[in-house]
């Protein structure tokens, strides 16, 4: 009896240290920020309460930015008790239901290509301050684009510039 050409074929798949390798980079990818980045700063284990939506939209984000090389990431999860203790923080804030990252950049041309990038990754909702980016898909909140400080007309409406 020989054996059927579909065993052939996993035999081959599997057999194939081309496909091993391709499995294993996918698995394996590595990730831009340790979970520290994601937390809140008063409770190392919170970076559990970032949505995982929330977290893959940001890192396609920043993938397609091109700004992957290091992490960026300078606030995620926010308690609420730590999110009262920051001098400009709103009450409702996404960032204490773990919806929403802000990042910081070096210049104006790399916040730029992050904004872009959040916009196409599908980030509904983008505050644009000099060199530092929030977003956040918070469905409890209106969608829109904003400045720093809260209040101001953000740098360019990244919604219109973009499509
Ligand atoms: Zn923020």
């Amino acid at each position: 009896m020989s054996i059927s050409s579909s065993s052939w074929d996993l035999i081959i798949m599997f057999g194939n240290p081309l496909a091993w390798i391709l499995a294993i980079a996918l698995f394996s990818r590595r990730r831009i920020c340790d979970r520290e980045s994601y937390s809140s700063p008063d409770d190392p284990e919170s970076f559990h309460l970032l949505r995982r939506s929330t977290r893959r939209m940001y890192e396609r984000a920043i993938r397609i930015s091109g700004l992957a090389d290091r992490c960026r990431v300078i606030s995620a999860v926010r308690t609420a008790s730590y999110n009262r203790t920051l001098p400009n923080s709103v009450e409702n804030s996404s960032h204490t239901r773990g919806m929403a990252v802000d990042t910081q950049f070096d210049t104006k041309a790399e916040r730029d290509r992050f904004v872009e990038a959040a916009v196409k990754a599908g980030f509904p909702r983008i505050g644009i301050g000099n060199l530092s980016v929030h977003v956040d898909n918070d469905p409890e909140l209106p969608p829109g684009s904003w400045g720093y400080p809260l209040g101001t007309p953000p740098p360019y409406d990244p919604f219109e510039k973009y499509f």
